[in-house]
């Protein structure tokens, strides 16, 4: 027997269920929030890259007590071979305005913070609390969930679906299917620990600056993933991700990767003689638009990475996560202060404002491309990153050779690779995705 209604209930306490939660919370609408961790954060992994735009729109002066390790002045794109590295580095005085726009955070701290922010805002948030299943009426309307607490079923108008990548909650109940194996990628990560002198004076930083690399090429062993290293206050965080089809099919491993990732002369540089505290590994939805399901139904809605929205080609995840959470939260308030019922129909303006976002529209724009990626992992992940290393070292190697048979040498190692019509293919391919 149901105990107790709620306007709606969040299941989640990461950034999109944070987003969801504080939304419908200050709106004055009776929020439950159920997070199967300890505390909110506990269970959920990020590079992390926090996006300050998105998190304004929920809490404008979140600098004044957000926990934020480093504001970002540099980031760095690195194609790796074996040996080397062919870097594309920007880093602007720019970025040191007064509100920074990006910043490195740490997860289980951030999101500590920004569940204070959703229990003062009024909500009730239950921690240590599994949502088991979704309750649904005989039409299959979705009415409330039940937990893992004695006497734990709880109703509502509304379930706002924030529980994470995996999201097990939807697919048993039918409302969407697992996600795809080549759709989601496994990555791990540590945190390495280096006093802030050696950390600054190794990236070039000063005071809170920070920088970010992140890298494709051999690492990953011609498959679709990428590495990353971000500057934390006395800390890196350093993982590397592929997609889970990706590993099945070859027999790597995850930590095989992340080992050979750290052997590699470009990065056991930067963390020689550091200490690692922490090992964390989380799945991430790169499908991209094709991938992303239905969004609503009668009595729900999805938001954040379970309902696969995730820019894997510019690594944003948390920042349509806080929006999807965001948005959805204003489409139930809007739907509740008019009085309606939480239907299908009604809930079709949460679609209907996202489309109208920048979430919807960035992902749509490069809706071809984790396609091209993978099935052209070999060329993007393995042979031009080797291609382009051979070309810059007889580029940059002096030794007699003149210039024009050293061109023609690069020329000629393309062609080996790969025929002048695939070359160009590829090019026409990858324009036509980034289009
Ligand atoms: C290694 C890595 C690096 C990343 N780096 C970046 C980055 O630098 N920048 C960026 O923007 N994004 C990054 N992302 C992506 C980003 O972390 C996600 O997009 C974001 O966390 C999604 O937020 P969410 O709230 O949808 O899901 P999550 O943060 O995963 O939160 C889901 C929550 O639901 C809870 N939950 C699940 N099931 C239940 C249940 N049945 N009952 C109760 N609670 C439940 C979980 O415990 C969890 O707290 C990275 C991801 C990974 C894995």
């Amino acid at each position: 027997m149901i105990e107790e209604r709620f306007d709606a209930i969040v299941v989640g306490a990461g950034m999109a269920g944070n987003a969801a939660a504080l939304t419908l919370a200050r709106k004055g609408l009776k929020v439950l929030q159920l997070e199967r961790g300890e505390y909110s954060g506990s269970k959920n992994v990020q590079g992390a890259i926090l996006y300050s735009d998105m998190l304004e729109k929920l809490v404008p002066d979140f600098r004044e007590d957000a926990p934020l390790e480093r504001h970002l002045v540099e980031q760095r794109f690195w194609m790796m071979d074996d040996n080397s590295h062919t870097g594309l580095h920007y880093r602007s005085d720019e970025f040191n305005e007064e509100r920074p726009n990006r910043y490195t955070i740490i997860r289980a701290q951030f999101d500590k913070w920004f569940s204070k922010k959703v229990q003062e805002a009024g909500a009730v948030v239950l921690c240590e609390t599994t949502v088991l299943e979704l309750l649904q009426d005989a039409y299959g309307k979705v009415i409330g969930v039940r937990t893992d607490r004695k006497n734990g079923q709880v109703g509502a108008d509304v379930v706002v679906l924030a529980e994470g990548v995996s999201g097990l909650l939807g697919t048993r109940a039918g409302l969407r299917k697992t996600p795809d194996k080549s759709n989601v990628a496994l990555a791990v990560k540590e945190m390495h620990f280096l006093p802030q002198e050696t950390l600054e004076a190794r990236f070039n930083l000063r005071g809170d600056e920070g920088a970010v690399i992140e890298a494709v090429g051999t690492i990953s062993q011609g498959m679709t993933g990428m590495g990353f290293i971000y500057t934390n206050k006395e800390s890196i965080s350093l993982g590397i991700g592929c997609l889970v089809a990706d590993f099945e099919k070859t027999g790597q491993t995850p930590y095989g990767l992340l080992e050979k990732f750290k052997q590699h002369p470009s990065v056991a540089a930067l963390i020689a003689g550091s200490e690692v505290k922490e090992y964390a590994a989380h799945l991430i939805p790169e499908g991209g638009f094709k991938a992303i399901p239905q969004l609503y139904g009668d009595g729900w809605v999805v938001v954040g990475d379970a309902a696969q929205l995730n820019n894997a080609i510019h690594r944003e995840g948390s920042n349509l996560a806080m929006t999807s959470g965001r948005i959805a939260a204003e489409a139930i308030f809007q739907i509740k202060s008019r009085r309606d019922p939480m239907t299908k129909e009604n809930l079709a303006l949460y679609k209907k404002m996202l489309d109208e976002s920048f979430v919807m529209k960035d992902l749509k724009k490069y809706r071809d491309m984790p396609d091209l990626l993978h099935i052209q992992a070999q060329n993007f992940f393995l042979t031009y990153p080797q291609l382009v290393s051979k070309a810059m070292t007889n580029f940059l190697r002096v030794d007699g050779t003149p210039k024009r048979e050293k061109e023609k040498t690069t020329f000629r190692s393309f062609l080996a690779a790969r025929s002048l019509t695939g070359l160009v293919g590829d090019a026409f391919r990858l324009a036509r995705a980034w289009r």
